[in-house]
């Protein structure tokens, strides 16, 4: 264990915080405050077309709500600032050009991409593995014709880590994602760049974050490893599940922490809910923020996606 924790919750603000959300916030805080580490906070807005106006500012009001707070972030400041994304083109710039050797212009349609749908998937959502077209084609022209991505050579092999609430994991990044984009075509820097980036020159040493992330780790360890930067520990929480057994949309009213507010739940309320659905509390009933540090424990924490939907049921009734 690091011997002074630095973590993060890095929220995007393109949406409302849902109770998963909400509930991930809350163990990466309290992984931090039950060692005495410093919690910052991050804003991941890079993705402008999709950011929503305002939101930035409600989800921050709904962690403050919860009685979170943080050492370092937008509002705040802090040594290691800006705490937005979209203020900190310049490292991102600067890793480009660290790993220059490693990119290449990707100028593959959509449609390019589409008809190897019928390949094999890797394990991860965003389909099957780029099987690097371009990497050849870049040798022999002079200028991509168009926009082009860039993307980023992955090493051959496993990469291999040992995921504080998932346990060992092991992925061939080469086999199952294939070469990924640091900089899309619209010149927007990709997530998995702009995080590794920002976890790095934050000094960030414990990452908490959904499991929906999970696959995305051995692609950022691989960054972490090609910019010479430490990496951090990584916890991913299990997802909260709705009745259906779906996993919670930013769009889904039912489980937006606004409308739980509005519905009339009190922070202690829904602290002693999500408190027991972590296993950090025997009865779901109201607890304290300070309870639930005092608690804290990762051997304690869940492993099983929660349903919440009997929860909700009984506060919206
Ligand atoms: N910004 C990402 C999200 O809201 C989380 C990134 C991370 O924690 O690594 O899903
Ligand atoms: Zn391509």
């Amino acid at each position: 264990m690091p011997s002074y924790v630095r973590g993060r919750y890095a929220p995007s603000p393109t949406g409302e915080l849902h109770l998963g959300n909400l509930r991930t916030a809350l163990v990466a805080w309290l992984a931090v405050r039950s060692s005495r580490g410093t919690f910052i906070l991050r804003v991941e807005d890079l993705d402008q077309p999709r950011v929503i106006e305002g939101a930035e500012e409600r989800i921050l009001d709904d962690l403050r709500w919860l009685g979170l707070d943080w050492d370092e972030g937008p509002d705040v400041g802090g040594a290691h600032g800006p705490y937005r994304q979209s203020e900190r083109m310049d490292f991102f710039a600067a890793a480009l050009q660290k790993l220059e050797n490693r990119l290449y212009p990707c100028t593959c349609s959509r449609s390019d991409l589409r008809r190897l749908a019928s390949a094999p998937h890797g394990p991860q959502e965003e389909g099957p593995a780029y099987p690097g077209f371009c990497r050849e084609k870049q040798r022999h022209t002079e200028r991509p014709p168009r926009p082009a991505a860039l993307r980023f050579s992955v090493a051959p092999g496993d990469v291999f880590f040992s995921d504080l609430m998932m346990g060992e994991i092991q992925q061939n990044v080469a086999q199952d994602v294939g070469d990924f984009v640091l900089r899309r075509a619209d010149q927007i820097i990709a997530y998995q760049l702009a995080v590794v980036v920002d976890d790095g020159a934050m000094n960030i040493n414990q990452v908490v974050r959904g499991a929906d992330l999970l696959d995305s780790t051995p692609r950022q360890i691989q960054l972490f490893q090609a910019l010479d930067l430490p990496i951090p520990r990584f916890a991913h929480i299990p997802l909260v599940l709705n009745a259906d057994g779906e996993r919670l949309a930013k769009r889904d009213q039912s489980t937006n922490i606004r409308a739980l507010r509005h519905a009339g739940i009190q922070a202690d309320e829904l602290l002693g809910i999500l408190g027991h659905s972590l296993g950090l509390r025997d009865t779901p009933g109201a607890c304290t923020l300070g309870h639930l540090v005092d608690a804290f424990a990762w051997e304690k924490l869940s492993r099983k996606p929660w349903v919440c939907s009997g929860v909700l049921k009984k506060i919206m009734d």
